[in-house]
C-alpha cells in the first residue's frame, strides 16, 4: 500500500537530514520535492496545491530554519498538515439512531458495494443487532443473486421483492423491516461504469423513500483521481454522508484516500482492506499517514 509514495518521501527527509541546518532553499527543494510525489500519487492537484502552501508557510518560519532538528521538524509539518487534509484525528462513526436506520449504499459497478453492503450487515450482527439487507441493483442482474449468497453466509435476510423495480423494492423494504422487527436496514443501489442521469434519479428517489441516515458511496481506492471526481458528482447529486473506501489492501497510490475529504468535505467513515468478510475497518487519518510516511 502506497509504496511508492512512502519511498519518495522518505527519500526526501532522508535527503534534508543529512545536511544539518536548513536553508531556505533547501526547504523549497524539499516541498517541490514533496508536491511531485503527490502528484505521481494521484492527489487531487487542489489538495497538493493546498498542502503545499501551509507546509512551506510553516516550513519556512523561523521554528525550523533555528531548530537544532530542522529534519524532524520538517516531517513533523508535513504529517500534520496531511491528516488535517485528510479529515483531522478524528474518526467520523456511523450514524444509527434511528430504529430502524437505514444505510444506502451507492457507487460504480465494480466499487466493492455488494461485498461492502455484506461486511456492514455482519458487523452490526455482530454486536446483536438485527439487520437486513435489501438488494435494490437491478441493473446488474448478478447483483441480486451475489447478495443473497453473502447473506446466507452470515446469517442475514435478504430483502429483494420483485428483483425489477428499485423504487418498490425499496418501498417494500421498509415495511417489511418494520414487520419484521429489523433495526438496521442497508441497501445495495445500482451501479454503472459511468455516472448517468437515469441511475441518478432513480437513487434520488430512493433517497427521498427512506430519508437514510446514511448514505454512502463505495470508492475503489485504486481508481485513482477519476473516483474522487465521481465522488463529487454523487455528492453534487445526493449530498452524501461519507464515504467507504475499498481495496485498501491492494497497491493503490494513496491518491483518493488522501483527497476524497478535501474534495468533498465529507468524511471518509469507513475503510475496505480485504475480500473477506471482516475485512471493513474504521478510519482513522492519523493510521494512514504513519503507513503513508513509513
Ligand atoms: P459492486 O459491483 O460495487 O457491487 O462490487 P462487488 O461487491 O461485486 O466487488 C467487486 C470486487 O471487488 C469483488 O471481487 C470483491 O471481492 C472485491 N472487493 C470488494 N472490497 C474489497 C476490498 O476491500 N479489498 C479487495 N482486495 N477486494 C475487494
Amino acid at each position: 500500500m502506497f509504496e511508492s509514495l512512502q519511498k519518495k518521501l522518505s527519500g526526501v527527509f532522508k535527503n534534508l537530514s543529512g545536511k544539518g541546518k536548513l536553508t531556505e532553499k533547501n526547504i523549497k527543494d524539499a516541498v517541490r520535492e514533496v508536491k511531485l510525489a503527490l502528484l505521481e500519487a494521484d492527489v487531487h492537484y487542489k489538495v497538493v496545491k493546498e498542502f503545499v502552501e501551509k507546509v512551506k508557510e510553516e516550513a519556512l518560519g523561523e521554528k525550523v530554519l533555528e531548530s537544532l532538528t530542522p529534519d524532524q521538524e520538517f516531517i513533523r509539518i508535513v504529517r500534520d498538515s496531511l491528516i488535517e487534509i485528510m479529515g483531522g484525528n478524528k474518526n467520523n462513526k456511523i450514524n444509527i439512531s434511528k430504529n430502524p436506520a437505514f444505510i444506502m449504499l451507492t457507487g460504480l459497478q465494480g466499487s466493492g458495494k455488494t461485498t461492502t453492503a455484506a461486511k456492514l450487515a455482519n458487523k452490526y450482527k455482530k454486536k446483536g443487532r438485527n439487520p437486513l439487507l435489501v438488494a435494490a441493483d437491478t441493473y446488474r442482474p448478478a447483483a441480486i443473486d451475489q447478495l443473497i449468497q453473502l447473506g446466507q453466509d452470515i446469517g442475514v435476510p435478504v430483502f429483494s421483492g420483485d428483483k425489477k423495480d428499485a423504487v418498490k423494492i425499496t418501498e417494500d423494504s421498509k415495511k417489511y423491516a418494520q414487520r419484521n422487527l429489523h433495526d438496521i436496514v442497508i441497501i445495495d443501489t445500482a451501479g454503472r461504469l459511468h455516472i448517468d442521469e437515469i441511475m441518478m434519479k432513480e437513487l434520488e428517489e430512493i433517497k427521498n423513500i427512506l430519508e437514510p441516515e446514511e448514505i454512502l458511496m463505495v470508492v475503489d481506492a485504486m481508481v485513482g483521481q477519476d473516483a474522487v471526481n465521481s465522488a463529487k458528482e454523487f455528492n453534487d447529486k445526493l449530498d452524501l454522508t461519507g464515504f467507504i473506501i475499498t481495496k485498501l489492501d491492494g497497491d493503490s497510490r494513496g491518491g483518493v484516500i488522501i483527497s476524497i475529504q478535501y474534495i468533498t468535505n465529507k468524511p471518509v467513515k469507513l475503510v475496505g482492506v480485504g475480500e473477506k468478510i471482516d475485512d471493513l475497518e474504521e478510519f482513522y487519518p492519523e493510521r494512514y499517514v504513519g503507513r503513508i510516511l513509513g
